[in-house]
């Protein structure tokens, strides 16, 4: 390809809208452009690395025993009536109606369209098991698209199926996938670490999510300093806190003024207390019913567990009224004691002695407030955020943080869809048996998006030789030097010819402005024929990753730089 040809549209200036890396390198270097929020084209470099990564993904999928399909983007209602999605995805599905009057969506996923694909065919165990996959695109009305194509609304991934006869048959290809997925990202050149998450409110089933961990990241991804646990914060759990029981005996519970004080920082403040000796009372919520929910000062609470553990659909913080009604005070004032309503203590509220808590009264909290003799929790359980310095459920080293991006996820199904859509085979018995799924997603275009927020500098970006969208470019100092030009166009032949791909820098521009485009756009391999190497018989290789600059004969160059290749 010759540079001159290239629609490659740089940009000198960063896009205002641009706030990751990512987003902003994918824009300058010509890979991508908008057409609405959350939707983009793909320009020839960008369609490049997505048919890469694409590439790697499908063998992976196909040493795992997968196969390709390729399901409709247009979904009938009927489906996702059937397994009760058509509600439960609310406003992030694309919805469309035809002119029959017919609903319908934009696939946001095809959990519902497989099952109903393979329901009739599939019959026997002798069938199983089936792993399908397929490369599309996807649509979600996200409330914030944003970063590019990290969080689209219109975006590829490549969802894969699996269905088998029993729970082994589930784990066997839950860990094929697992480990394809290792390898798939390893082979993009991103450093991807599998965390437990949280499979949402039907809980109980198995998922990891593979996360690149990444300041830019939108999700809190807690690990073990010593041993491998990592998890998604929704899941992690807290571990015990120490006991405060024996630290001194219950004395009397005491009403004190505090106006105007709702918050834990404005109460420590006040009292002169720690946020450790004091509960926060919360109440949400839950499919409309109010329910309390207790942590410790210093804690917060998860949602996403306390979501899990009432088993409801819906979870939401009480509206003001509500919370006027149940606790008789406005917000801010809210505590365990003489409460009407459910309560759910966090584990480490139960340790707590002489605590402080609001009184459920207008400008007043409670001291000494102590669970078993002034209040009693219905349930306690592990509802608050995990926190860096938690003990390793593991191992009991102190658990860090980090942000992630969330690549792709792995996950356990069982026969939620099965079951709802009926797709059932016929055992060894002869018994009929609903199909045992799994599925398995990875953001391609995501993919492509974290590969350039762990590799880019200042300048522009360092793809990976595996996925770069071409391996080679070739700078003739100046085009308009017979020597040079002749060289480099050889060169750029016998690249070709080797199968390397390869760009020739054919424009007649100063060269530090072809640098400068060599480096945004990040081909890992510079060769650079210019005046003084020349006179030596020389060209300069420069390795965009490292910077490194070697001389090289003229005519060893195919070989080494299909060397470098080679080694990816
Ligand atoms: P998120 O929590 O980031 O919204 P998700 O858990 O809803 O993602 P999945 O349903 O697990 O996403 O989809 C599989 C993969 O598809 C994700 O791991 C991610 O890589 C990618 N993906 C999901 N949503 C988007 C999006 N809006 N834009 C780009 N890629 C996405
Ligand atoms: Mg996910």
């Amino acid at each position: 390809m010759l540079m001159s040809q290239l629609y490659a549209p740089t940009l000198r200036e960063t896009p205002a809208e641009a706030e990751l890396a990512s987003h902003r390198f994918m824009l300058r270097a010509g890979l991508i452009r908008r057409s609405a929020a959350g939707v983009y084209s793909f320009l020839p470099l960008g369609l490049r690395v997505i048919r890469k990564v694409e590439a790697i993904i499908r063998e992976e999928m196909s040493k795992i025993g997968g196969q390709e399909v390729l399901m409709p983007i247009v979904q009938p209602a009927e489906l996702w009536h059937a397994t009760g999605r058509w509600n439960d995805y609310g406003d992030e599905m694309f919805r469309l109606v035809d002119r029959h009057n017919r609903q319908f969506c934009l696939g946001p996923t095809h959990e519902e369209l497989i099952t109903d694909l393979i329901r009739s065919e599939v019959r026997s165990y002798r069938q199983l098991p089936l792993r399908l996959y397929q490369i599309q695109n996807k649509y979600r009305d996200e409330i914030r698209p944003r970063f590019g194509l990290i969080r689209g609304r219109e975006f590829i991934m490549k969802d894969m199926y699996s269905f088998d006869r029993d729970e082994q048959g589930l784990d066997e290809s839950y860990w094929a996938c697992y480990h394809a997925y290792e390898r798939i990202f390893a082979r993009c050149g991103l450093d991807a670490r599998p965390v437990e998450a949280d499979s949402g409110a039907i809980g109980g089933d198995v998922t990891h999510e593979f996360m690149v961990l990444a300041d830019a990241g939108e999700d809190l991804v807690l690990y073990c300093t010593s041993c491998e646990y990592a998890a998604n914060v929704e899941r992690a759990e807290a571990g015990p806190v120490a006991s405060a029981k024996a630290a001194g005996e219950q004395l009397p519970m005491e009403e004190v003024a505090t106006p105007g004080t709702t918050t834990i920082q404005e109460i420590t403040a006040f009292l002169g207390v720690e946020a450790t000796q004091c509960i926060k009372t919360m109440i949400y919520l839950a499919d409309g019913e109010p329910v309390a929910a207790l942590v410790r000062g210093d804690h917060e609470l998860n949602e996403v567990k306390l979501q899990r553990l009432l088993g409801c659909s819906q979870l939401e913080l009480a509206d003001p009224e509500t919370i006027a009604q149940v606790t008789n005070a406005p917000v801010g004032f809210a505590g365990p004691v003489g409460l009407a309503v459910p309560i759910v203590a966090d584990h480490a509220v139960l340790e707590m002695v002489n605590a402080v808590t609001g009184a459920n009264k207008a400008d007043y909290h409670v001291k000494n407030v102590n669970v078993g003799r002034d209040f009693n929790a219905d349930k306690a359980a592990d509802i608050r955020a995990a926190q860096p310095g938690d003990p390793c459920p593991t191992c009991g080293a102190p658990l860090t943080s980090a942000w992630g991006i969330e690549v792709g996820q792995v996950f356990k199904l069982g026969t939620k869809y099965s079951a709802a859509l009926k797709a059932t085979f016929l055992d060894e018995n002869g018994k009929e048996q609903p199909l045992i799924m799994g599925c398995y997603g990875i953001g391609v275009g995501r993919t492509a998006a974290a590969v350039i927020e762990q590799n880019h500098d200042e300048h522009g970006i360092c793809w990976p030789m595996s996925i770069a969208p071409y391996h080679v470019i070739v700078v003739p100092v100046s085009v308009k030097d017979e020597q040079q030009w002749e060289t480099a166009q050889a060169i750029y032949k016998a690249l070709q010819d080797a199968q390397v791909e390869v760009v020739l820098d054919d424009r007649d521009e100063r060269p530090g402005v072809k640098f400068k485009d060599a480096d945004l756009i990040g081909f890992p391999i510079r060769i650079t024929v210019g005046p003084k190497s020349l006179s030596q018989g020389n060209v300069e290789v420069t390795l965009r990753k490292t910077g490194d600059r070697t001389e090289v004969p003229v005519h060893q160059i195919t070989e080494y730089v299909v060397n470098i290749i080679s080694k990816g």
